[in-house]
């Protein structure tokens, strides 16, 4: 069995059985270019070429065996900004990346749920914590590692909570408490500074953001 991982994708391959599968990592851990996968998911052959099919526009990962055409499109990380009497709760992550680093609870969508289950389900899962969702918040474009962060302005709905498996901690933080240098994503510490703006005026618009990688030059 082979590993690979590329940008935003984790390959498994095993010869044996001719078979491939593939997980996005989360945001960030960017490691290499593109790698090609090795085996086909539909027939097994190794017979994969990168070429534009007929009547498309992108380069795509072609069987030369069956014709299969293995798509990958973008993630969607759903999550939420729950509030408590103006206290912001977050998790300290118990995984990585970013192992001990604080952030909102927020994960991959799942298939068949929408993305207001998803907010709901994420923070049950890391912070123990039932909310009640009051508005879009952030939609963060990530472009070099095909994501699109989606998080919802939400009302704690008790004071009991607790750290789920994939997180050590989860507590209410002020606004002058916010651990910004010990927040794990990029994308967490937009959401917090645009919902700290926000609430001096009192109106929180939807915030339609792009985050690029660093190392392209382009301030994220
Ligand atoms: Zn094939």
């Amino acid at each position: 069995m082979r590993l690979y991982q590329n940008r935003t994708m984790l390959v498994v391959c095993c010869p044996a059985i001719g078979y491939f599968f593939h997980a996005h990592v989360p945001e960030e851990t960017a490691l290499m270019s593109h790698i090609e996968p090795r085996f086909c998911s539909q027939c097994g052959s190794d017979q994969i070429v990168n070429r534009i099919p007929d009547g498309d526009d992108h380069l795509r990962d072609v069987c030369g065996a069956c014709g299969h055409i293995h798509y990958f499109n973008p993630k969607i990380v759903v999550g939420a900004l729950p509030i408590w009497e103006e206290k912001i709760l977050l998790c300290k992550r118990a995984i990585e990346p970013r192992y001990g680093k604080w952030t909102l609870p927020a994960g991959f969508m799942e298939e068949q749920e929408t993305l207001e289950e998803g907010a709901l389900r994420e923070t049950l899962e890391e912070a123990g914590a039932r909310i009640v969702l009051t508005g879009l918040y952030t939609v963060i474009s990530l472009p070099d590692i095909s994501q699109v962060y989606m998080l919802y302005r939400a009302n704690l709905s008790d004071l009991d909570f607790a750290p789920g498996r994939e997180s050590l901690q989860a507590r209410l933080f002020a606004a002058d408490e916010i651990p910004w240098d010990e927040l794990a994503f990029r994308t967490i510490s937009l959401t917090l500074k645009h919902y700290l703006a926000d609430c001096a005026s009192g109106a929180f618009p939807v915030r339609n953001e792009i985050l690029r990688h660093p190392a392209r030059g382009v301030a994220g």
